[in-house]
């Protein structure tokens, strides 16, 4: 069993693909990234919990209905099942607007303290994987052990220079966040 409690996942660009500028509507448009089923069942197989933080301001923008992202979260679960028979522990949305002021909007910790705080978890004992500043921020901003960006999503590499907080690892993609987190916490 790994000392490490949970890795909180950012969807777009981490367990999706991220679409510049769009919000994933239907399940057409819904693209799992390769490795990423085996990458969570690694992850579920080891005990750790893994918790979706996303935001998605489409629903109070009205681009998008709460209804189509449900349709959308439970297409993205049956995939990763029939992939792998890999389970994500909990999924989160931000579903206000960025001028709503709301505590869950990443780069706001709200989402994460409140999942830190329903498990009865140890901050430094989770990890947030995302693939943009905000979520490297919002982690920091809870306090997270370990910040990791992946570079399947907004940023194709690193750029330091992009970053408001700076994450303390950086990955190629999920798998090599896993193999990381199972060599280091075993
Ligand atoms: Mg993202
Ligand atoms: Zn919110």
């Amino acid at each position: 069993m790994s000392s490490i409690q949970a890795v909180f996942l950012d969807r777009d660009g981490v367990l999706n693909t991220h679409l510049p500028g769009r919000y994933v509507e239907n399940t057409q448009q819904l693209v799992v990234l390769p490795g990423v089923a085996q990458a969570i069942r690694r992850l579920n197989n080891s005990g750790i919990l893994t918790i979706v933080i996303s935001n998605q301001q489409g629903i109070a923008r009205g681009i998008m209905t709460r209804a189509a992202l449900d349709i959308v979260t439970k297409e993205l679960e049956r995939r990763l099942y029939d992939e792998a028979g890999a389970h994500l522990d909990e999924i989160n949305y931000c579903v206000h607007s960025r001028h709503d002021g709301c505590a869950c909007r990443k780069p706001r910790p709200g989402m994460i303290l409140d999942s830190l705080a329903r498990h009865g978890m140890d901050a430094a004992l989770t990890v947030f994987v995302g693939d943009s500043g905000t979520d490297i921020e919002a982690a920091a901003a809870a306090g997270v052990g370990s910040k990791a960006l992946v570079l399947t999503g907004a940023n194709r590499y690193y750029d330091a220079s992009r970053f408001a907080v700076l994450p303390d690892f950086v990955f190629r993609d999920m798998n090599d966040l896993v193999d990381w987190v199972l060599e280091e916490h075993p």
